[in-house]
């Protein structure tokens, strides 16, 4: 090769790689740049990463501190919690849904001493095992095994009603469970040891309370019997002074001085009586005696003050009802002296009557004895009707205060009644008068009673006795029922028949009307036709009714004028005729004796009314 050539090869080569240095310089300043730009980038990411982590520092601190104050919170309220279950003196223990004991408090171990088995992990049933066992608890009246079983039956029952357990050292826990929502098991164990010594001490102050009254009842009743005597002698003197030669004033000295003394002998027998049944040193005789009488003396007695009043005093004595019973007559006839004589004295117009019924039983034979006291009088009102049958108890308004009284009457009336067995009860209405009534169970049969005649025995029951061959007769009264509402009428009606020798049985409407039907089947009915609740045509529907087929009783409709009820319509409710109003007596008494049949005595003269 010539030299030429070979310098122009040369140039180009080392301009080939002149070219390929530059290219490789670019290429390298490049990638320098790129360098540079990914270091930036780096620097930059380093940058923000640990501007987070350092916020996750700073945030993990804030959380860290959080949650030591949180821990020492919990920490301080639980041990509170604690300290609170630790330091009340009942028991306190909780079990897991397992019935495991999870805790429990210091009282509630308590008891267990050092029985290592009471610990967290014991079962429930386990600790009442225990306390059989061990005798930490007193089962009286159950055996241990007893009690284990009742308290087991509880668990599986889930029955959570108070238990009360008596431990060994005469101590009371009442014992209570109760599930939580979780399903664990609260046991709260009570000491009522206090309470229950206190029930026991007030129980022995009753016991002794009670017996010191006894013992003021009796003083009492021994106070009243001695002053008692004293003062019949001077009652007794001075009416036996009474009929010595006195002047006018002198007189009236000895009346006042009489008066003064029955009226104190009838609050020492009140005051007698109720202390003697409280200091239950009252015992009833029993001895066959005639009731009919003992009524009939009784409101004997009241007639001059019933006569005074110008009240009517009438009795219905029912023909299912026994004549002589037998029982204690004269503590039948304190009660009746009682209820007659309150109705008297609380009655200032119109009647009382006295209603004795004979009570059936199921086979028809009487066994009861209904003694009713109706009166017109003053009334009690319903908010008093409860409280008048205890003991100084008397209704206080305008009307009562100007009657006497002591407030015992009713209070001995009552224990009289319940002692005899029976049962004494009042209806009233303020203003319309009141309702006295009690029933006593009759005990035996005829021969039974003729057996008690003989026997000098004493037996607390009453007895059942028919009329001798002497108070029966081959013709009885005639029973009439007048149904009428007016008082005044009911009076007028009274008087006018008061001369007749029949019974009268008076009814206030007509719901009363065929109940007294029913009682005293009577041989005649005067049917007033206008009454609150029942009027007449309903009441004479009804007692048709009752009678079905059997004996037809005559039923005088009363009307206050001829067009209130016309001829059909008093038929049409099964009337047979009409009396207008005012009735003449002429015509009452014709009605009567129109009415009687045979083996009815003649209405002669007056027999009931003892007023
Ligand atoms: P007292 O000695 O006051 O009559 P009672 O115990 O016999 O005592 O009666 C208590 C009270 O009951 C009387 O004060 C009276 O308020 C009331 N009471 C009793 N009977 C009647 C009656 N028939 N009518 C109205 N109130 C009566």
């Amino acid at each position: 090769m010539k030299f030429a050539e070979k310098l122009t090869e040369e140039r180009r080569r080392r301009l080939a790689a002149e070219r390929l240095l530059q290219a490789q310089s670019a290429e390298l300043v490049a990638v320098q740049r790129k360098l540079t730009q990914s270091t930036r980038a780096l620097h930059r990411e380093i940058a923000e990463t640990r501007a987070q982590w350092e916020t996750i520092r700073t945030e993990n601190a804030r959380v860290r501190s959080d949650l030591s104050v949180a821990n020492r919170k919990f920490a301080l309220t639980k041990q509170r919690l604690w300290q609170s279950i630790e330091t009340i003196t009942d028991g306190f223990a909780l079990f897991g849904p397992d019935n495991r004991l999870i805790m429990a408090n210091r009282a509630y171990l308590s008891i267990f001493e050092d029985l290592e088995l009471v610990r967290p992990g014991a079962h429930c049933m386990a600790i009442l095992e225990l306390m059989a066992e061990e005798g930490i608890v007193n089962p009286t009246p159950l055996t241990a095994a007893e009690w284990l079983q009742m308290m087991n039956e509880r668990l599986d029952k889930q029955d959570m009603s108070p238990v009360t357990l008596r431990l060994w050292n005469d101590e009371f826990i009442r014992s209570t469970f109760q599930r939580s929502h979780s399903g664990d098991l609260v046991n709260l164990a009570l000491n009522i040891t206090r309470s229950v010594h206190h029930a026991r001490e007030l129980k022995e102050a009753r016991v002794q309370a009670e017996s010191a009254s006894r013992a003021k009842s009796a003083f009492l009743a021994n106070m009243s019997h001695e002053i008692r005597t004293p003062m019949n002698g001077v009652v007794g003197m001075a009416q036996v002074l009474a009929e010595t030669a006195l002047d006018a004033e002198q007189q009236e000295h000895v009346r006042t001085i009489k008066r003064s003394g029955e009226a104190l002998l009838v609050l020492i027998s009140d005051v007698l009586d109720y202390s003697r049944s409280e200091a239950l040193k009252l015992e009833l005789r029993s001895e066959p005696f005639n009731l009919r009488r003992t009524i009939e003396d009784v409101m004997m007695l009241l007639r001059p003050l019933a006569r005074e009043k110008n009240l009517q005093l009438l009795m219905d004595y029912h023909d299912n009802a026994p004549i002589e019973i037998v029982g204690d007559p004269w503590r039948m006839r304190q009660v009746l002296t009682n209820l007659i004589g309150n109705a008297v004295k609380f009655t200032k117009a119109g009647h009382v009557r006295v209603d004795v019924t004979g009570l059936a039983n199921e086979t028809g034979a009487c066994h009861r004895l209904r003694i009713s006291i109706e009166d017109t009088g003053i009334g009690i009102a319903a908010q008093d009707l409860e409280r008048i049958f205890d003991e100084f108890e008397q209704v206080d308004n305008a009307r009562n205060r100007q009657f006497d009284g002591t407030g015992l009457g009713l209070a001995i009336s009552r224990q009289m009644v319940t002692l005899m067995g029976g049962t004494i009860n009042v209806s009233s209405r303020e203003g319309v008068g009141s309702c006295f009534a009690f029933e006593l169970p009759l005990g035996g049969t005829q021969d039974s009673v003729a057996h008690r005649e003989q026997d000098t025995g004493h037996s607390d029951t009453t007895a059942c006795r028919q009329p001798d061959p002497l108070p029966d007769k081959t013709e009885r009264r005639m029973q009439v029922l007048i149904a009428e509402d007016n008082k005044t009428n009911q009076l007028i009606f009274c008087k006018m028949v008061k001369d007749l020798d029949i019974d009268l049985t008076l009814a206030g409407d007509g719901q009363e009307a065929v109940a007294r039907y029913r009682e005293t089947r009577p041989d005649l009915v005067f049917m007033d036709i206008s009454m609150p609740r029942v009027d007449g045509r309903d009441a004479a529907r009804a007692i048709r009714e009752i009678e079905g087929n059997g004996p037809r009783v005559p039923i005088i409709a009363l009307t206050a004028h001829a067009t209130d009820c016309d001829d059909a319509a008093i038929r049409a409710a099964g009337m047979d005729r009409m009396l207008t109003k005012p009735v003449q007596k002429a015509d009452l008494v014709d009605a009567i004796a129109a009415a009687r049949s045979a083996g009815i005595q003649a209405p002669a003269s007056a027999v009931q009314d003892v007023g």
